[in-house]
């Protein structure tokens, strides 16, 4: 099983250290827009806890957790009036899915029409 590393971008971002605007923060999540975004919106959703990817996030966290996040990224979707034009969600995750910061995040990507997968 792989640790988390203390030291990953994302958790220097929630506690501080590197200085981040945040778009939105609830309880146990934040929000902020991608250092190299690619599509007009290109946001990341987090959970505050300590969370390498889905699957962990999942087993580990607690229900509030998991329901704050998601809630968190609908609040995001609504605030960007993204009903209706539409977006896409990505959570790439370990080693296949080519995830850098081993921290969970979700890509919000919108604001144009984003081509097939
Ligand atoms: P992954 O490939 O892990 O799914 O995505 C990591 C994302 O984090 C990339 O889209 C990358 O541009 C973004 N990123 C990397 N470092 C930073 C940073 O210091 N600040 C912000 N806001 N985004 C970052």
């Amino acid at each position: 099983m792989i640790n988390y590393d203390e030291n990953n971008i994302f958790a220097n971002i929630i506690n501080k250290k590197l200085s981040t605007e945040i778009i939105m923060e609830s309880e146990h999540s934040i929000a902020f827009n991608d250092i190299a975004p690619q599509a007009p919106i290109h946001i990341l959703v987090i959970p505050k806890g300590k969370y390498i990817k889905y699957d962990d996030f999942l087993n580990k966290a607690s229900k509030d957790e998991v329901y704050d996040f998601f809630m968190l990224i609908n609040s995001l979707v609504k605030i960007n009036n993204l009903e209706n034009t539409g977006y896409r969600l990505i959570a790439n995750a370990g080693k296949n899915g080519n995830q850098e910061v081993p921290h969970l995040h979700f890509h919000l990507l919108a604001g144009q029409n984003l081509g097939k997968m």
